[in-house]
């Protein structure tokens, strides 16, 4: 099944059960200063679920955009190690604002799951919140799920790779417990099911994840009440068609097939295995679509996100051999793929290219010499990376500190990152000391100017922004 039919039986059949179908909002939330960038369906919903906006319908359906490269869900990390994990993904999301709750919510997803796409139910696990008996019970007595596969899960805040049966958004906003659904794939994958010591592997992968919003926390950690109980859901669209394609991971499905050949073709690589191939096409999405909702590369906030994905997907373009600009061609590609879906991609596909095309222009040249002082201090020490070193790549090249720790990661050296944070503490001491002289003396100015300067030109910004701000 072709993600196009996918995400259409999904509207479909929650259109049929009174859900309204709402667009995909973009990548920017419009009216939430809390949060960068759109992690999930209910973002766009924010407001109704806290009771301070209202919408003509109480229940609402939608597949959402979403980057996952910063903030409490942050993936970044992820792309490339495991099956399942992208910067940027579709959610296809069901919504009951105020209106059915638990035992409609799970009813709904099962008979999607095994009515519609017609997944074998036994594949199934589920997991509720550990205190959750009403849940359980709803999928033990009226689903009809073997207790065996009915696990009851705590809240695992910060373990990188357990399960977390309580839902959050950010450290603050809508809130509650969850109940989700794992497709095992079968017992030649290393991973065990959810809340076994194996479940790191990619074995049981998990699909759906059903919550039941009830809270709202504040600043202060309080949570109180929601005015109504609400449902939000998300499930991968990525992980569902690997299930439907029959493949195991999300790298294999279709879309990501077709990105991966493109990436080959423009760095002759022939192993299509490659993890940096896998890296790169993960990579353009969230970059295009970043740019497509009004987002340019820069050194701070949604800029900067922007940057990190486009430079670490240059850097794997460098390890491949690929030295010249190739990451902006792979824009078209993807609009082969997705533009159907988002026209708006389409629409913007010449202004991306472009956009793409200078950040790697710029950084193309310091990447590689900012590659040989790094081969360079390793051939001093094979196994540590010192953060005055992270910091000059930092900082004259250029190299955001996860893209260094990517290299050190691949490499098995460790990176000193409380060294860069002292390096980058220094700096900044320095600039403010330069800056109050100026005011005090305001000579001698011109050695910390040319400093300041050398800061500004390293990360690019003032440039690109005026090339772009005016249209
Ligand atoms: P995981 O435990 O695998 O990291 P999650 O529990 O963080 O997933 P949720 O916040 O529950 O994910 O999001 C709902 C659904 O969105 C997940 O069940 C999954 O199908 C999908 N999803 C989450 N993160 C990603 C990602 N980085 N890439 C692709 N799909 C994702
Ligand atoms: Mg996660
Ligand atoms: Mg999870
Ligand atoms: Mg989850």
């Amino acid at each position: 099944m072709k993600s196009s039919e996918i995400r259409e039986k999904f509207l479909k059949f929650f259109e049929s059960k009174g859900h309204t179908i709402v667009r995909s909002s973009p990548l920017v939330p419009g009216n939430d200063p809390t949060m960068l960038l759109t992690n999930s369906g209910m973002v766009q919903f924010k407001d109704v679920f806290l009771g301070l906006d209202t919408r003509p319908y109480s229940r609402a359906t939608s597949v959402q955009r979403c980057v996952r490269a910063g903030g409490k869900h942050n993936d970044l990390e992820n792309v490339g190690y495991t099956a399942r994990h992208h910067t940027f993904f579709e959610m296809l999301g069901n919504f009951s604002f105020g209106d059915y709750f638990k035992r409609d919510a799970i009813a709904y997803a099962w008979e999607l799951l095994t009515k519609v796409y017609m997944l074998p139910a036994e594949k199934l696990t589920v997991t509720v919140y550990q205190e959750d008996d009403e849940a359980y019970d709803i999928w033990a007595n009226e689903i009809g799920v073997p207790r065996e596969r009915i696990i009851r899960i705590g809240d695992n805040k910060g373990a990188r790779y357990a399960s977390d049966n309580f839902w959050q958004m950010a450290d603050t906003g809508p809130c509650g417990p969850c109940t989700e659904i794992f497709y095992d794939h079968g017992a030649e994958i290393y991973g065990g099911p959810p809340g076994s010591p194996e479940e790191d592997g990619d074995r049981f992968i998990e699909i759906w994840n059903l919550v039941f919003m009830q809270f709202n926390r504040d600043e202060a950690g309080n949570m109180t009440k929601l005015p109504k109980p609400c449902v939000d859901t998300g499930m991968g669209m990525e992980r569902l068609a690997a299930v439907l394609q029959h493949v195991h991971s999300n790298y294999e499905i279709d879309l990501f097939q077709n990105l991966i050949k493109a990436a080959a073709r423009e760095t002759g690589v022939e192993d299509l295995e490659s993890k940096s191939l896998r890296v790169i096409a993960d990579h353009i999405r969230a970059a295009a679509f970043l740019i497509v909702d009004g987002i340019i590369p820069s050194s701070e906030g949604h800029g900067y996100v922007l940057r990190r994905i486009i430079r670490r997907a240059l850097r794997h373009g460098h390890k491949l051999g690929q030295t010249k600009p190739f990451f902006y061609k792979l824009a078209a590609d993807l609009n082969t793929e997705m533009g159907s879906a988002y026209p708006e991609l389409t629409e913007k596909l010449a202004y991306v290219q472009q956009v793409l095309k200078t950040e790697e222009e710029r950084f193309g040249e310091t990447l590689e010499n900012g590659m040989k002082i790094l081969e360079a201090q390793l051939a001093k020490d094979a196994k540590n990376l010192d953060g005055a070193t992270a910091f000059t790549l930092y900082d004259t090249y250029g190299f955001p500190l996860d893209l260094t720790a990517d290299i050190c990661r691949e490499r098995g050296v460790t990176l000193d990152e409380a060294g860069f944070a002292e390096a980058m503490e220094n700096q900044k001491k320095t600039a403010r000391a330069a800056g109050k002289f100026k005011m005090a003396a305001n000579v001698e100015y011109s050695g910390a100017k040319t400093n300041f300067v050398g800061y500004e030109q390293l990360t690019f910004d003032s440039t690109v922004i005026a090339l772009y701000s005016n249209g």
